[in-house]
């Protein structure tokens, strides 16, 4: 079978199902997963369906699938019952960021306290 551009980015192998990673929500427009590395308790990966390498390449066209990757954050905490203790969302993009896989993704991480500093 020829190989398509998708199956070098591991975030597209997992939302077109060519992985064992467990899909914990899946819809048209976005996938959400467990990251492979938790650095917490909960820690989830929220990805639009499209390949986008980061922030750098959003266009109007995607909002859509970037309002519901919000959505999802929303759902997972509330499925998990941590939506007053809190979660934090994170979209790393660049080198200065750390950003190390290139396909747009939204972390979700929760279950433990997070002081803030970069
Ligand atoms: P970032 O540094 O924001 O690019 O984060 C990439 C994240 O993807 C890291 O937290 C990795 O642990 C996670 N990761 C890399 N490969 C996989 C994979 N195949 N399945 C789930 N998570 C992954
Ligand atoms: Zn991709």
């Amino acid at each position: 079978m020829a190989t398509t551009w998708f199956d070098h980015c591991p975030f597209c192998r997992i939302v077109h199902g060519q992985t064992d990673t467990p899909i914990l929500y899946q819809d048209d427009l976005v996938t959400a997963f467990p990251d492979i590395r938790p650095i917490a308790p909960y820690h989830f990966l929220i990805v639009p369906n499209v390949h986008l390498e980061s922030v750098n390449e959003v266009e109007p066209a995607h909002e859509a699938a970037l309002g519901r990757m919000f959505s999802v954050a929303r759902r997972l905490a509330e499925e998990h019952r941590i939506a007053h203790s809190g979660y934090r969302l994170i979209v790393n993009t660049g080198p200065d960021a750390g950003q190390s896989v290139f396909h747009l993704h939204m972390h979700f991480i929760a279950g433990r306290h997070m002081p803030f500093r970069a």
